[in-house]
């Protein structure tokens, strides 16, 4: 069955239970499948036949919730990870090897930076970083020959940059490369990147589709649109001697990439969730679209509380009227970004702490874009490994204070945040 609102696909989508089966989607908690003959496992590992022998590569449970999350992004396929990282990892090597090149938004998720800054690097993969708000000439100027890969978030972590996703999409496909878009922020209730030309789409289940800090997870989603037979990607459209020299592109058509991340990235590097992950992590999904909003309409209150009071350097919300980015917010999120603010108390460094170790209902933790409000200070956590340069370059003060506004009612919000302001 399809729905036509999104409403709907978040509760209804993926599974569909015949008669006399389970409502809800069961936790299979199994990592293996019995079979009546070698032949009909045998069926499933030549890609003969639909099914499952092992969680590494499939199971119903995370099967039921990936067929929601395609649904909920548009795409033809999804598949869940173990963790947001690990659906990054996955996109980037399921189509660049050694002496390849990508492109990425310097103000990405402080672990996605050091993914491309480092480890891929030492892998063989180079990166060109590229600003979150870099112009259509700059951003084709840097593609090289081996050029494989664009990789952005549609709202960046924690810095809140948004993407001129419908650009990125026309430079990459202008130079015969996909654009992978990290939709972890907005979730798809707010924006679907691949209605504006992304052509995979990868999320941190951990922070809004689960949206109760119980599951680390991720997913990537294959919007199936893109021609991986331009010479450029011979490993989804020449034979797989792995697989008995299988070629993607013919046999699964639209859903090449997403086939060969699992059949050959999950089965070799095995980043799985845990069934019991992909349990909750539907819960999550069932009540996103009652959640967003409500993560937003508080955020902005929050903002606006912000933006009003005299200890308060600056804030970043990209909603807000007064955001360099509200004119491309009302062309991709019209309805709102995400919950997280971000801002800077007058006083520095010294200020921000004393702040944060004053609130009450907010909790200081790493984690962001969960049910209940709390907070960060980047600096000196999640981005410490990170030179001055750097953290410039990602656009995070050291004063900056990243707030991730929950679903409690907003006057006891603010009442935290303004007690805390006046204690500084
Ligand atoms: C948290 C986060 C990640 C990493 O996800 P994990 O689930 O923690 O591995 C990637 N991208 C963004 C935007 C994030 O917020």
């Amino acid at each position: 069955m399809s729905y036509k609102n999104i409403e709907t696909k978040c509760i209804q989508s993926g599974y569909e239970p015949k008669n006399g089966e389970p409502r809800v989607i069961p936790i299979v908690q199994s990592t293996t499948f019995k079979y009546e003959t070698s032949e009909a496992m045998g069926a499933l590992f030549d890609l003969e036949a639909a099914g499952f022998f092992y969680t590494r590569l499939a199971n119903p449970t995370l099967d039921a919730v990936e067929k929601k999350i395609a649904d909920l992004e548009g795409g033809v396929g999804a598949m869940l990870t173990s963790s947001g990282q690990a659906a990054t990892l996955s996109v980037v090597t399921n189509i660049c090897k050694a002496g390849d090149h990508v492109i990425c938004s310097s103000a990405v998720y402080g672990g996605t930076f050091n993914l491309f800054a480092k480890t891929l690097v030492d892998l063989g993969i180079d990166c060109t970083f590229v600003a979150a708000d870099v112009t259509e000439e700059e951003l084709n100027n840097s593609f090289k020959e081996n050029t494989k890969l664009v990789f952005t978030e549609s709202v960046t972590n924690p810095s809140l940059d948004v993407a001129d996703v419908e650009m990125f999409a026309k430079c990459a496909h202008a130079h015969g490369v996909p654009l992978c878009v990290d939709n972890t922020f907005p979730t798809p209730i707010n924006f679907r990147p691949i209605e504006w030309g992304a052509d995979i789409v990868v999320h941190s289940t951990s922070k809004y589709m689960d949206g109760h800090a119980v599951a680390l997870g991720g997913v990537v989603v294959d919007s199936g649109n893109f021609d991986w037979t331009n010479g450029k990607f011979p490993m989804l459209s020449t034979p797989d001697e792995t697989y008995h020299g299988v070629v993607y592109t013919e046999q699964f058509g639209k859903a090449a990439f997403i086939t060969k991340a699992r059949t050959h990235i999950m089965r070799d590097m095995g980043p799985q969730m845990s069934p019991m992950n992909g349990f909750l992590l539907n819960l999550g999904l069932e009540t996103l679209f009652l959640r967003i909003p409500r993560h937003c309409e508080n955020a902005m209150k929050v903002a606006e509380f912000l933006e009003s009071n005299d200890k308060i350097e600056w804030v970043n919300y990209p909603s807000l009227k007064s955001s360099k980015y509200y004119d491309r917010v009302q062309k991709y999120m019209p309805n709102g970004t995400c919950g997280v603010v971000s801002f800077g108390v007058k006083g520095g460094r010294k200020a921000a702490e004393k702040l944060m170790a004053s609130l009450k209902l907010a909790a200081i933790v790493t984690h962001v874009a969960d049910a209940r409000t709390c907070c960060l200070h980047p600096a000196s956590s999640t981005h410490r490994q990170m030179t001055d340069e750097q953290l410039e370059a990602a656009g995070i003060s050291p004063s900056m204070i990243r707030f991730s506004v929950g679903i409690e009612n907003a006057e006891d919000i603010i009442a935290d945040l303004k007690q805390a302001i006046d204690n500084v």
